[in-house]
């Protein structure tokens, strides 16, 4: 399960800032998840709820931000988000990885994320943002 191994790395990484700062409590923890990343939000929050338990992040809420594809053609100078085409084999989507105007490989802007972008923590008695 990708979605499990990508939280795990998360939350190991949220608790080693915590450690940092001599955090008590983790209160909020925000996620920028690109649309080229197919982690799945359900499946995230799932192993989140799991991987909290019996930790600092306990009551931690979980947001997850998406963040739309983006990409660029370096030949034409295209711009635009990812469409998609359906393999009818497999019935499944993948993304189209090239331009629309002239047909070259694009490159993509955004879209693989998978960043923590903010982590709330209360620290004694005051809750700090970062
Ligand atoms: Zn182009």
């Amino acid at each position: 399960m990708h979605e499990f191994s990508t939280m795990q790395s998360i939350v190991n990484a949220v608790l080693e800032e915590a450690k940092k700062h001599n955090a008590k409590e983790i209160s909020k923890v925000i996620l920028q998840i690109g649309e080229l990343t197919f982690l799945g939000k359900e499946q995230l929050k799932f192993a989140f709820d799991i991987l909290k338990e019996g930790t600092i992040m306990e009551k931690a809420e979980l947001v997850i931000e998406d963040v739309k594809a983006k990409i660029k053609c370096n030949y034409c100078g295209y711009e635009g988000g990812v469409e998609y085409g359906l393999k009818d084999e497999f019935h499944i989507y993948f993304p189209i990885l090239k331009c629309p105007n002239c047909g070259k490989n694009v490159e993509i802007v955004k879209g693989r994320e998978c960043n923590i972008k903010s982590v709330e923590m209360e620290i004694e008695d005051a809750t700090i943002k970062r």
